[in-house]
């Protein structure tokens, strides 16, 4: 369900995010993933159940093969390498420190995937941007740490030892995630309509 204490705006840096209006506590959930289930192979690019490209880029990874989406406005928080909140279970953003009235909600994505597939040029602006976004395996072993109860279930099944920085072992290349979205650069609707338009 998403908090009434959030809102969804345009972000400076992001296209559209979601903003807290009221503080918020650590430990509070701000959305969840609860829309749409996807599942998809690399086999056929073209099975019925391959999500389109947008919703690839906004539902949340539940597994090797599957994705949710949101039925609200969990799609629309923004990455970011130095987040206020983390994901608990599969698919809830859940607060990890406090929050101040006015601060942009924002998760790591590699909380999340792990797919091998999925990448993005990261702008977030933060001292310990990462540059590139590309998986669990790539998330360095401090901040593996500092996200303990907040990666993704299906991400803990098994070990997923660290491989490098993803600038490191990918280099700065990157092809842009399905909508062409490069976080922190350009800006967009994220295909996000409020309910009832
Ligand atoms: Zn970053």
């Amino acid at each position: 369900m998403d908090n009434p204490k959030v809102k969804v705006q345009a972000s400076p840096k992001f296209g559209m995010g979601l903003f807290a209006v009221r503080a918020i506590e650590p430990g509070e959930e701000i959305a969840s993933f609860d829309g749409e289930l996807y599942s998809w192979t690399t086999a056929d690019e073209h099975l019925p159940n391959d999500p389109p490209l947008y919703v690839e880029d906004h539902a949340i990874p539940i597994g090797e093969w599957s994705a949710r989406d949101s039925a609200g406005f969990a799609r629309v928080a923004n990455h970011s390498c130095d987040p206020n909140c983390g994901i608990r279970d599969f698919v809830r953003i859940v607060a990890m420190r406090p929050v101040a009235a006015g601060e942009e909600i924002t998760w790591d994505y590699d909380m999340a995937q792990d797919d091998g597939i999925w990448d993005m040029l990261c702008r977030c602006g933060s001292p310990i941007c990462r540059g590139r976004v590309a998986g669990y395996r790539f998330l360095p072993p401090d901040r593996r740490e500092a996200y303990r109860g907040f990666v993704s279930a299906w991400l803990l099944e098994h070990e997923r030892p660290f491989a490098g920085r993803a600038i490191d072992v990918l280099g700065p290349v990157h092809h842009l995630c399905g909508s062409g979205r490069i976080a922190g650069e350009q800006p967009g609707t994220d295909g996000y309509r409020p309910k009832g338009s």
